[in-house]
């Protein structure tokens, strides 16, 4: 059988009427027969399983039940009659309930007699309920064959109310079956099929929908997973080889001057081995004439800005101008003065623009650039200016992409005739999963070692009650010449709320740490920007000990002998929040220390973030549990929710079947990058097939 037929309009189908078609598109994006088949089962229910009424749990799924209905009423209530029988299992009583239909349940419903009933339960008054069960006779149901595997699909209350009942849906999917006669064309090639020892296509949509075993059901599930990512990782990479093909960027083959200089003379530490691996793979893609779009993620204080500098220098040396954008002044200008530094033994010019560059500084750097004076302008947003034009850019670096939409990365390519390389770095530790199926289309280098001697930041959790005894320990490391900060959570949602709860924790700051002896600088997102920096400065220049302030800190600033970071309220953050602001600290030689500050009311995710802080200083780690607990779709934003728009895989725990997928997407393209091989043949037509009809790899584009 093949796409043509799977293409049939749903309404085509047996028992599919026009109102029915309509429901199944509106509610379950159901159009094709192709559409249904792919409508996966949530999961399976046990129907060899009879449940007691003791045994219920109050959020538990569909159970059956075999028991007696000893008495029948109508309760009348606000909105209609509701029929209600008591039911016992001789362990408990519950209530089946209807809303509905209440004549023929009256009329057929036998008191005292044992039936199976089947539904879900749920959980009121001290009572449970089951709305509209499935019943059967007992005497009836011994007769029927049970399927140990019943599949539970996806529905929705519309659907359940219009009576597309999950029965119904089983039968369509019968009916389907038997119209197909259970023959599926292969979409995977003979070669990956016996390498992986992966079940046939037609044998996996039967079992998926109406598993023969448990087994068969695994493998199903196996290979219907593995398809489905092995598509996805095709079109990311064939996007990134026809960017590669197509999109040309300036070759700089030449490793000069300025990068020897550096590299043989004035490096001021030993690389690690993640950067010298990393400098490699940027070298190769800038020695290339394909325009370089890599995406380099460190975890905070992994050593980017190095990595950065060498980048920028192999443009110069080529006779090419750099690029440095960051999110905000205080960390263009930290980016400033620590390129300055590391660069004041070469013959490198670097300037700065930023929102507060005077208007004749800001002329002559418009015209230093377009003269080629300058080799390496760093910024703010106001590198995007129409004025500011480069003239010859050959590299582009954000740092801290999550601040920066898409839209004005591109603003930077279009600065020139042929664009820049691009580099983008985050901190924002993405799990290499998910990057894998988010920015497959961009290349990826992780710095995944951090540079020696690190003291691990010591990370505690103390409860309000504790808060004299935290004091007590800030005014010991402000003693020593440590500065402390302390954030409060600030949350769109409740802002003024926030707003209060900062400030009154900031008067009680004051109360307990008194000028002269210590000076406190407060920042926070109601404040000028020009206020905001004069404050923060105050503290990176060592003028104030204490920082309070609400998370506007959080991106990048660096402070290295700030040794202390309290986070009040600390469950209210995101786990990638926390571990963002922990990166504040850690930043010098002293010990630093993280303290979570929180209430005694938790919830049980909170604990589980707050306990992963105090295990463990590895973000990538940190966003694991991070993804687990809320979902990829949260992580990456709205735009991007659309890659998760799975049917079968799950991102997070199937990550080990997308490594495998991406590695044999990328294996069939190096061999048969064209798909144009007799074996391939079938991975060729599914792809136009998959391009062609369905929409959800848009999101790709
Ligand atoms: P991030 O990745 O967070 O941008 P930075 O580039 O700011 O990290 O580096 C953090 C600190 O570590 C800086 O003070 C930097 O000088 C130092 N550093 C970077 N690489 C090394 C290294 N290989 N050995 C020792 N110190 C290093
Ligand atoms: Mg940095």
């Amino acid at each position: 059988m093949n796409g043509g037929f799977l293409q049939t309009p749903i309404n085509y189908l047996k028992g599919v009427g026009p109102n029915r078609a309509d429901l199944l598109k509106k509610e379950l994006g159901i159009h094709t027969f192709q559409d249904l088949l792919n409508l996966f089962p949530n999961r399976y229910l046990d129907r060899t399983k009879y449940y007691k009424i003791t045994e219920l749990q109050r959020n538990s799924a569909e159970v059956q039940i075999v028991g007696k209905v000893i008495h029948l009423k109508t309760v009348e209530q606000k909105r209609g009659k509701r029929l209600v029988a008591t039911f016992t299992d001789g362990t408990s009583k519950m209530e089946l309930v209807w809303f509905r239909g209440h004549k023929w349940i009256r009329e057929n419903v036998k008191i005292n007699v044992p039936y199976v009933v089947f539904g879900k339960t749920n959980w009121y008054n001290g009572t449970f309920s089951m709305p509209h069960p499935e019943m059967e006779l007992v005497s009836k149901h011994k007769e029927g064959v049970r399927s140990a595997m019943q599949p539970i699909y996806p529905s929705t209350e519309k659907l359940s109310k219009s009576g597309i009942t999950n029965k119904v849906i089983i039968g369509l999917l019968q009916q389907l079956f038997t119209e197909l006669k259970g023959n599926f064309s292969e979409t995977l090639s003979k070669t990956i099929l016996d390498s992986l020892k992966l079940v046939s296509k037609s044998t996996a949509l039967l079992n998926i929908h109406f598993p023969q075993s448990p087994e068969l059901l695994a493998r199903s599930q196996y290979r219907l997973k593995f398809e489905e990512l092995f598509y996805i990782q095709l079109q990311l990479l064939r996007k990134n080889l026809q960017h590669k093909s197509k999109i040309k960027g300036y070759p700089f083959e030449e490793i000069g001057e300025n990068f020897n200089t550096f590299y043989n003379h004035h490096l001021p530490f030993e690389l690690t081995n993640a950067q010298k691996r990393v400098i490699k793979e940027i070298r190769n893609d800038l020695g290339s004439n394909a325009q370089m779009n890599r995406l380099l993620q460190g975890d905070v204080g992994s050593g980017k800005t190095i990595v950065a500098l060498m980048s920028m220098l192999i443009a110069i040396d080529n006779g090419f101008q750099a690029c440095l954008m960051a999110p905000t002044e205080i960390l263009s200008v930290q980016h400033y003065n620590g390129l300055l530094e590391l660069c004041n033994k070469l013959n490198t010019s670097i300037e700065i623009l930023t929102g507060s560059t005077k208007t004749s500084k800001r002329r002559e750097i418009h015209k230093k650039l377009e003269n080629g004076e300058i080799n390496i302008l760093i910024g703010t947003h106001a590198l995007l200016e129409d004025k500011v034009k480069f003239q010859n850019l050959g590299l582009a670096i954000i740092d801290e992409q999550h601040r920066f939409g898409v839209a004005q990365r591109s603003k930077l390519w279009h600065k020139n005739e042929y664009p820049p390389h691009v580099l983008v770095m985050t901190a924002t530790p993405i799990p290499r999963t998910l990057a894998m199926s988010v920015y497959g289309d961009l290349d990826i280098s992780v710095i995944d070692e951090l540079p020696p001697g690190r003291k691990g930041i010591k990370t505690v959790h103390r409860f309000d009650s504790n808060r004299l005894k935290v004091f007590r320990f800030l005014k010991d490391e402000i003693s020593k010449g440590r500065q402390v900060y302390i954030v409060y959570p600030l949350i769109q949602e409740s802002e003024a709320l926030d707003y209060k709860d900062l400030m009154d924790g900031y008067e009680s700051i004051v109360r307990e740490f008194p000028q002269p002896n210590y000076q406190i600088s407060i920042v926070h997102g109601q404040m000028k920007p020009a206020d905001k920096d004069f404050e923060m400065n105050r503290f990176v220049r060592g003028e104030t000990q204490i920082m309070v302030a609400t998370t506007v800190i959080e991106v990048g600033v660096n402070v290295p002998n700030a040794s202390v970071m309290v986070i009040e309220s600390a469950e209210r953050f995101g786990l990638s929040q926390l571990h963002q602001l922990r990166g504040r600290v850690g930043r010098g030689a002293e010990q630093s220390y993280c303290i979570l500050m929180t209430s005694h009311k938790l919830s049980s995710d909170a604990k589980t973030r707050l306990q992963t802080m105090t295990q463990t200083n590895d973000g990538f780690e940190i966003s694991e549990v991070d993804l687990k607990l809320r979902g990829p779709g949260d992580i990456m934003g709205t735009q991007q929710s659309g890659v998760l728009n799975l049917r079968i895989a799950d991102i997070v725990k199937d990550s080990a079947i997308l490594k495998i997928a991406r590695s044999y997407a990328m294996q069939t393209l190096k061999t048969d990058p064209a798909l144009a091989s007799e074996e391939n043949k079938p991975i060729k037509h599914t792809y136009s097939q998959l391009v062609k009809f369905k929409n959800i790899w848009n999101y790709i584009s």
